[in-house]
């Protein structure tokens, strides 16, 4: 520390800005009672600041001081960039990186495995420009590679860099033009891997293969039987979607022998699942994987890689069990119990230890990214305004204004089931024309009132019961925030994803109301009711008041997977062809209107890629491969048209 450089002055601020005052003698806050459990879910990477304020760290670095997270809003705001803002932080999605590759690694010299890691990023997990960029530049000295599962996918592969023996996966439904593509980029110098997916797929292998002379490197995607638990549960096992039974493998062994392609076949592919939960469930996928891998190796496949895809899950809640948004296993486990059960079935088996890939995506990139919005009003649904008791006031409104003599913590439910029960009884006489609207309002702030005492009351989550928690989740007050669900947060609409939020400031403070948050799409289901908390997932959010001067911010943390397009472009395909016809008398049809789908180029300047300074980049990498003597002048073309005809093609399967 230089001289007269206080601890406080370690908080790096955002530029141009004053620091808040962290009074403490450390930069992260320890005696704050941390109500939304950021300790917890944090890993490291997020940190309540003694100045209340969130703080981010570089888990590797713990000694650095944070960054104070509403510094950097405000010095966004400085520069012109408000809130609504999706953060990306480059050191959480390094660190995540080093220490996949790291863990694999120590699990690695640990049990004396023979075989190597080498770990591909699916593209669909996150396809922004920026982020795969990041990926294939830092991955480089892992040797980190790319999964693709369309033609756009595949065409953001090969404009990259990447390191030598890095892999690229195709998965996915392939037209002759996805294979064309990859084949020719094998013909590159790319580590390219085509998985055949079904059977149909073989015979446009063997078509495109024989056309371009090229024995491509072969994989096959094998269906377990083994379901694994959680959300995506119907990704795996018999029902999954994608993958060879064991009879189609028996099939495609043959086949690919009769065709002469069997030594093609090098990589199995088993993707095991999605946020895996259960540690348990990927040490049997694990091992039934090795099953299928060494009887193909017994019909003769040469097979020496393989790829065990995603499943490793991201602790969204911070409660380390086995539930849908949680996972019983750490980073380090996970790698063991895989290199562990490879290595006893390999052994067992007499088969050398193939190098493993993994396919991690949601656990690469989930914690980099966050969002960050503001409040813009709170709609309360209590009162502090007191009302008494007159004359002339009903007898039902006497009775209501009565409970609060009888309010206290052990007859909560009681008073609660009163008051809705007069309530209600004064809404109907009001129905009914036998009160007027002055003595019912009277009533109903008179219930507001009474709720917020009630509420006052019931500071301890763990004194309610559930009856009564979710009454009063009809009555906590809506935050309504300045951000979209439909965009920003995809799959906590579609499929009840958690992520944790909390308030970017004030942490310090114990948060005085409870509310679900509402966002400004004119939808009802934009909003969001279920949240993370340190004891637990709570249907509201504890918050703080503020005025209508304050700025109040929250921030959905680990929402870099997924996210980001999957709303609308999952794997990259874009808008279909469009067609309205009108019916004719005659039986026939009238074509009135006709629009074309995406085309590749456009999906991918969706997601900030900009396809001329990807052909550029394409056009140098096939020039090198010339020079280096990989390819001819005239491969080079060849290549080239296949790239530009992809690019300007349509998204989906083409016959
Ligand atoms: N590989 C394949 C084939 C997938 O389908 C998926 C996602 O479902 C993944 C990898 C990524 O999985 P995860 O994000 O759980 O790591």
């Amino acid at each position: 520390m230089g001289a007269g450089e206080t601890e406080m002055d370690k908080s790096r601020s955002a530029t141009n800005l004053v620091v808040p005052t962290i009074d403490a003698s450390t930069n992260v806050a320890a005696d704050i009672d941390d109500v939304y459990g950021v300790n917890v879910w944090g890993a490291g990477m997020i940190k309540i600041l003694p100045n209340g304020n969130i703080g981010l760290c570089q888990p590797e670095k713990p000694d650095e001081p944070p960054l104070d997270l509403l510094c950097v809003i405000n010095d966004l705001k400085q520069r012109g960039i408000d809130v609504p803002v999706l953060l990306r932080v480059t050191n959480f999605l390094e660190s995540r990186i080093t220490q996949i590759n790291e863990a694999f690694a120590e699990a690695i010299t640990e049990a004396g495995y023979q075989g190597l890691y080498r770990g591909v990023f699916p593209v669909k997990v996150n396809q922004q420009a920026q982020v795969i960029e990041r990926i294939v530049n830092f991955g480089s000295q892992y040797e980190f590679g790319l999964e693709v599962g369309s033609k756009a996918e595949l065409l953001i592969a090969l404009s990259q860099d990447l390191a030598d023996g890095a892999a690229v996966i195709c998965n996915g439904t392939k037209d002759s033009e996805f294979l064309s593509l990859a084949m020719l980029g094998q013909r590159l110098g790319v580590n390219i891997f085509i998985v055949i997916e079904s059977l149909r797929e073989l015979d446009l292998v063997v078509d495109v293969a024989t056309k371009l002379n090229v024995r491509p490197q072969l994989g096959v995607r094998v269906k377990l039987t083994n379901q694994v638990s959680g959300n995506w549960a119907e990704s795996s096992g018999d029902r999954s979607t994608f993958g060879l039974t064991i009879a189609q493998i028996a099939d495609l062994i043959e086949r690919l022998r009769a065709q002469k392609y069997l030594d093609c076949l090098v990589l199995q592919h088993s993707h095991l699942g999605s946020q895996i939960p259960d540690i348990i469930d990927i040490r049997k996928a694990t091992q039934e994987a090795c099953r299928f891998f060494s009887e193909i190796r017994l019909e003769g496949a040469p097979l020496h890689i393989l790829d065990l895809g995603g499943g490793l899950g991201v602790d969204y809640t911070g409660e380390h069990t086995a539930g849908p948004n949680s996972i019983n296993y750490t980073l380090g486990e996970y790698c063991k119990t895989i290199i562990e059960t490879v290595k006893y079935s390999m052994d067992e088996a007499g088969i050398n230890h193939p190098v493993i890939i993994t396919e991690s995506g949601r656990s690469c990139v989930a914690q980099s990214s966050m969002l960050l919005f503001n409040v813009l009003e709170a709609t309360h649904y209590d009162s502090t305004e007191e009302v008494s008791p007159q004359a002339s006031d009903h007898p039902i409104l006497h009775q209501m204004l009565a409970i609060e003599k009888d309010l206290g913590p052990d007859r909560i439910q009681e008073c609660w089931n009163s008051l809705r029960y007069y309530r209600d009884e004064m809404r109907a006489l009001f129905r009914r024309n036998q009160v007027s609207l002055a003595m019912t309002a009277r009533t109903e702030r008179a219930y507001l009132y009474l709720i917020n005492r009630i509420k006052n009351m019931l500071r301890d989550p763990e004194a309610v019961t559930a009856d009564l928690q979710a009454a009063l989740t009809q009555v906590a007050d809506i935050y309504h925030c300045n951000f979209s669900l439909f965009q920003s947060l995809p799959d906590v609409w579609a499929i009840d994803q958690l992520h944790p939020i909390a308030p970017v400031q004030r942490l310090h403070e114990a948060p005085q109301r409870r509310a679900i948050l509402s966002d400004i799409t004119c939808d009802s289901d934009g909003k969001i009711d279920h949240f993370v908390l340190a004891d637990g997932i709570s249907e509201t959010l504890p918050v703080h008041d503020f005025g209508p001067e304050d700025d109040y911010y929250l921030a959905v943390f680990f929402i870099g997977a997924y996210q980001e397009t999957l709303g609308d472009l999952h794997n990259l395909f874009g808008d279909t062809n469009v067609v309205t016809i009108s019916l004719m008398a005659d039986g026939g049809f009238e074509l009135v209107q006709e629009q074309d789908g995406d085309t590749v180029s456009e999906v991918l300047s969706y997601v900030e890629y900009n396809p001329r300074d990807m052909a550029a980049s394409f056009k140098a990498i096939t020039e090198r491969a010339v020079q280096a003597g990989h390819l001819t002048a005239s491969d080079r073309k060849t290549i080239m048209t296949a790239y530009s005809d992809a690019m300007n093609g349509y998204t989906y399967f083409e016959h």
